[in-house]
């Protein structure tokens, strides 16, 4: 094994150092992006324990995500030489899961419970309800399970709930004895939910003293990583464990108010402002070198976050010793598929030019906005991930829209149908879902039509007889209208007719507003087509693409997925009102959203190492009509001199979209119309400028084929011979002065 580094310090600025020599005593390390906070955190984990302070599994180190958890593991055990075993390093769940193995008993578990899933809770929970009844269709039992879980993320089991909290749900204390009921209810089933992992591990150190005292022995150094978007219950659990008896709460955390993106999950930022009154002699480390972004960028996101009020205020500038880089760019495009397009297009050349596709990223604000950029990046075969999600087409709600669709052009679809038939719940259970199958195959005929049958012999009985032949209804309705109606039309009111809308719209979970829009783009894209079945035969063809890449595949991700990692290259698509900031935000009113929305934009910018690109449509299809769209305020926020804008006029184009309905008359025009639009900004015009400043002659640094000399000049492209690589022509914007 490779010997532990010995001058790992040496590559570090003198904060930096400082950050991490001040191992004993409480410490906040505040600072702006990509100044090296986590690379601080890794090098203190090593420092600890190459200075032997502590042993690997006396170190206890919170991460934000799996994969920041698994990228700290590799980097420690890079500095150290060797893989580290036994280390308590992983998100807050993990270590309270792994915590809640050990002392399941305290809570009346044993040590192999279960873990439930969202599904799971709310059966249990409308079992529990039943009794009560209440108004389910006022009051939803997701709506119920919603403020449960806001609940726990405060650290509030039902003894430790007051009458004036319970107000939020059908009144008279119900919510609380439900939830009451709802915690015995999974004690007996030897299982747990999500939240309780970490509920149950803060009423455990609260209300053990042993259990806490362990602790205290085991955990010498606590590190959190992103700090500004712990919630309550993860800042109380993290202030048991550090304030020890004996010695000094050697908790160092590190986080950036700016970067405060999950409030709408609990997350207080008020946390970090708390720290020096939580810990008292706390010592603060401020780091203001940013070595991932370029000058220009790094300039545009901090004009960009200075609109926001009620900052720590901190000073950011480049520590970065090469260029100052090209400026932000910003592409006025037509609509979303253009917007796909010349990503993509982009994103082509980028490759040609020896540009690694693990490099580029394309951040959306919302789910939905992934599906043109993939089914675009297909087309061209260019690889790519969707990281901390699931491709578009794989979505659960997209499944269970494209299985309606399944069943409406093909009746005799029985895996389709058998996946919608009980959703949303129509009280079909396994075992009459058997009977079917049995009577299906007696009749040699499709599950459907053992349906009818059944429906007609009655017998189905009880409840799922009224919601079965409403089902039926909708989809020989449905079937009747589609060559009237058009297959857009008639797929949305079946969606709506069947309830599966109302599903999603009742389900008061924080993911469920994403999987309606997810739904509406998949309307949109419906609209693309001109028959239900050429639509059909093009989702099973997209997904059935064959991906041989290994790793080096784009990554695609939604802005709050996007943070704390970087990118030589970021795409940011969708920066129009009503998108970015979100209509809800903007529905809302106030600064309180907004502020967070332009948080979020300062994380998405300050994520690219050397190039961000910024764009915005200026039409959007709601369903089957257009919509115009104005570009994002943060765009105007940007200071303009590091901001190049690119594309069509927008005038130009606003007339085009304000122009009469034509657009909103039905997919089929539009498209027609849509043949009219103005010129379509080059893929060309995306990429980098020439670098006026590489003649003939020199000695240039390019990412992928190393150092070479410069034999050409053409325009924005350079002939290099390439000491390693030999004779290439590349993009100008790629290669950088050898010094
Ligand atoms: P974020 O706020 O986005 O989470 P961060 O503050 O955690 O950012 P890091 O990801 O740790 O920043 O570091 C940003 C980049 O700068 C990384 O590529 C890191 O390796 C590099 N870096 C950090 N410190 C130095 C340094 N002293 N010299 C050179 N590069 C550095
Ligand atoms: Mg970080």
């Amino acid at each position: 094994a490779p010997a532990p580094a010995s001058d790992y310090l040496d590559r570090l600025n003198p904060e930096q150092r400082l950050a991490i020599e001040t191992t004993e005593g409480p410490l906040l390390i505040l600072a702006g992006a990509g100044t090296g906070k986590t690379r601080v955190l890794t090098t203190r984990f090593a420092h600890i324990l190459l200075t032997g302070r502590a042993r690997p599994n006396q170190i206890l180190a919170v991460t934000f995500t799996n994969k920041a958890a698994r990228e700290m593991r590799e980097r420690v055990g890079a500095l150290l030489g060797t893989p580290p075993e036994g280390l308590w390093l992983g998100t807050f769940h993990a270590i309270c899961a792994r915590m809640l193995r050990r002392h399941a008993e305290y809570v009346g578990l044993r040590q192999n419970f279960t873990i439930l899933d969202t599904d799971d809770q709310i059966r249990l929970l409308k079992q529990i309800m039943e009794p009560y009844r209440i108004d389910t269709k006022r009051w939803p039992p997701q709506g119920l399970l919603g403020v449960i879980q806001r609940w726990k993320d405060r650290g509030l089991t039902p003894a430790r709930i007051t009458p004036a909290e319970d107000t939020d749900y059908a009144g008279n204390g119900i919510a609380r004895r439900i939830y009451g009921e709802y915690q015995d209810r999974l004690v007996a089933l030897n299982a747990c939910d999500f939240g309780d992992l970490m509920l149950h591990m803060l009423e455990i150190l609260r209300t053990q003293p042993d259990v806490l005292a362990q602790y205290h022995r085991y955990f010498r150094y606590i590190l959190v990583d992103e700090y500004q978007d712990t919630n309550t219950i993860q800042h109380l659990w993290l202030r048991l464990l550090a304030k020890r008896d004996q010695g000094p709460s050697n908790i160092a955390c590190v986080g950036d108010d700016d970067q405060s993106i999950y409030s709408w999950r609990g997350a207080e930022v008020e946390n970090i402002l708390r720290f020096e009154h939580d810990y008292p002699g706390a010592k603060i480390v401020r780091l203001e070198r940013n070595y991932r972004s370029t000058e220009q960028i790094l300039a545009a996101a901090a004009g960009l976050i200075a609109h926001n009020d009620g900052r720590l205020g901190k000073t950011l500038r480049s520590g970065r010793e090469d260029a100052t880089g090209e400026r932000v760019q910003v592409i006025g495009v037509w609509d979303s598929d253009e917007e796909a397009r010349i990503v993509a297009g982009a994103i082509e050349q980028l490759r040609a030019d020896g540009h690694p596709l693990s490099e580029i990223a394309i951040l959306m604000r919302a789910g939905f906005q992934t599906r043109p950029f993939e089914e675009r990046l297909m087309t061209l075969g260019l690889p790519y991930r969707v990281v901390g999600g699931l491709r578009f087409y794989e979505r659960a709600e997209i499944r269970d829209a494209m299985a309606y669709m399944r069943v409406l052009a093909q009746p005799a679809d029985d895996l389709a149908f058998e996946r919608i038939i009980n959703v949303p719940r129509r009280g079909v259970g396994t075992a009459a879902l058997q009977k079917l199958y049995v009577q299906a195959r007696a009749l040699g005929v499709p599950l459907s039509a053992a349906v009818a049958h059944q429906l007609e012999t009655n017998a189905i009985k009880g409840k799922a007889r009224e919601a079965l032949r409403e089902l039926m209804d909708v989809f020989d309705h449905a079937r009747d209208r589609l060559s009237s109606d058009g297959h857009v039309v008639v797929v949305e009111r079946m969606l709506e007719d069947s309830q599966y809308l109302a599903m999603w719209r009742n389900d008061k979970s924080p993911e469920a507003p994403g999987r309606l829009d997810n739904i509406r783009e998949l309307i949109r894209a419906l609209t693309d087509f001109g028959s239900l079945a050429g639509f059909l035969e093009h989702v099973s063809l997209v997904m059935d693409a064959e991906d041989n890449s290994g790793n080096d595949k784009i990554s695609l991700m939604t802005l709050h997925g996007a943070k704390g990692l970087e990118f030589d290259t970021v795409f940011l698509p969708g920066w129009e009102e009503g998108v970015f900031p979100s209509q809800r935000t903007m529905d809302e009113g106030g600064n309180k959203g907004l502020e967070e929305e332009r948080r979020l934009a300062y994380v998405g910018l300050t994520r690219a190492r050397k190039r961000a690109i910024i764009l915005h449509a200026a039409n959007r299809r709601i369903y089957a009509n257009w919509q115009s769209a104005i570009p994002s305020r943060f765009i105007e926020e940007i200071p303009s001199e590091h901001v190049e804008h690119r594309g069509q006029a927008m005038t130009e184009r606003r007339q085009l979209a304000n122009a009469p309905s034509v657009f909103t008359a039905g997919p089929i025009h539009a498209r027609a119309a849509s043949r009219n639009e103005p010129r379509i900004p080059r893929v060309t015009d995306v990429l980098p400028k020439p670098s006026t400043n590489i003649p003939l002659g020199a000695r240039v640094f390019h990412q992928k084929f190393g150092y070479g000399v410069v034999i050409g000049v053409d325009d924005d492209r350079l002939a290099i011979n390439f000491e390693k690589a030999g004779e290439k022509r590349v993009m100008a914007g790629f290669v950088e002065l050898a010094s």
